[in-house]
C-alpha cells in the first residue's frame, strides 16, 4: 500500500496563476483526499516580497550561499530567471515523494527541462493566461512588483510561452475555478494509471487471477 508520490511541475509566465492554483489545491484537497500534496518550497536569491516567509514561499539565501549549494549537487535543478537564481532541493523532493506525497514545483521552462530528463516518468502542466492583456493586468492587480519588474516579466512572456509544446497538458487560466478543475483531473487521472494501481491494489488484482 506504500505507494510512491507523483511529481508534477507548473510552469507558465509569470502572473498566469500558477501559485494560485497550487494553493487552491493543496487547501481544497484536505476535503476529498487520500493522498497528502505538497508544493516544493525553492530556494531563491531574489528579495522577498511584502509578506513572503522564509521557509514557507521560498528559501531566500544570498548568491553565495547558493553557488556553494550549487558545488554541492544540491539542487534537482536550478536555473537563472529575470537575473535571479531559483532550484529545487533533491533531497526535499525525493523524501516527500517517498512518503506517497504527490509534490508540485512552480518552475520555469530552463527547470521543467532538467528535471524531465532526470525523471522521465514526470507530469507536467503548462498554466496559460488568457490573453497577453490580462497577463498584464494581473501582474499589475498583484500589486506587488515595481513597473520595472512588470515590463521585464512582460517581455519574458513571450520566451516561456515559446515552449508550450513541450508540456504534458495544457490548462488555459480564464475561469479560475475551471482551471482549478482541470488542475485536479489531471492530477487524480494519474492515480487510476495502470501501473499505480496494480502498485496501490497488487493483493486484490493478484487474488483475482489465482
Ligand atoms: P511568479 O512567476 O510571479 O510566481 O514569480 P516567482 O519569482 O515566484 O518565480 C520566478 C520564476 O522562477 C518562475 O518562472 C518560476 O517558475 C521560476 N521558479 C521558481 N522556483 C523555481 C525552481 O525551483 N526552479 C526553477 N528552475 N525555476 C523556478
Ligand atoms: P504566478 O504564480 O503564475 O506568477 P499568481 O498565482 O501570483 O501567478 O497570480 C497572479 C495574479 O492573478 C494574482 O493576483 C491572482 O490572484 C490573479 N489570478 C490568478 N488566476 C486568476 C484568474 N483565473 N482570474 C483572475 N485573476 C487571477
Ligand atoms: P517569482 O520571482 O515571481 O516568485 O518567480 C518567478 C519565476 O521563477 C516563476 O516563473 C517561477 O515559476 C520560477 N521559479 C520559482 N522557483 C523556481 C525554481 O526553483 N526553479 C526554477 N527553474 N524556476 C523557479
Amino acid at each position: 500500500m506504500s505507494v510512491t508520490g507523483n511529481l508534477f511541475i507548473l510552469s507558465a509566465p509569470s502572473g498566469a496563476g500558477k501559485s494560485s492554483l497550487i494553493k487552491a489545491l493543496l487547501e481544497k484537497s484536505h476535503d476529498d483526499n487520500t493522498r497528502a500534496m505538497q508544493v516544493s518550497v525553492s530556494h531563491t536569491t531574489r528579495d522577498p516580497r511584502p509578506g513572503e516567509q522564509n521557509g514557507e514561499h521560498y528559501h531566500f539565501v544570498s548568491v553565495d550561499e547558493f553557488k556553494s549549494q550549487i558545488s554541492q549537487g544540491a539542487f534537482y535543478e536550478y536555473a537563472e530567471v529575470f537575473g535571479n537564481y531559483y532550484g529545487t532541493s533533491e533531497a526535499a523532493i525525493d523524501a516527500q515523494l517517498a512518503q506517497g506525497i504527490d509534490v508540485f514545483l512552480d518552475i520555469d521552462w530552463q527547470g521543467a527541462q532538467q528535471v524531465r530528463i532526470k525523471k522521465p516518468e514526470v507530469t507536467t502542466i503548462f498554466i496559460s493566461p488568457p490573453s497577453k492583456q490580462e497577463l498584464e493586468n494581473r501582474l499589475r492587480g498583484r500589486g506587488q512588483d515595481s513597473d520595472e519588474v512588470i515590463a521585464s516579466r512582460m517581455a519574458e512572456a513571450q520566451a516561456e510561452c515559446s515552449h508550450f509544446n513541450e508540456f504534458d497538458y495544457i490548462i488555459i487560466n480564464d475561469d479560475f475555478s475551471q482551471a482549478l478543475a482541470d488542475l485536479k483531473t489531471i492530477v487524480y487521472n494519474q492515480r487510476l494509471t495502470c501501473n499505480q494501481q496494480i502498485e496501490k491494489h497488487e493483493q486484490l488484482l493478484s487474488e483475482l487471477i489465482k
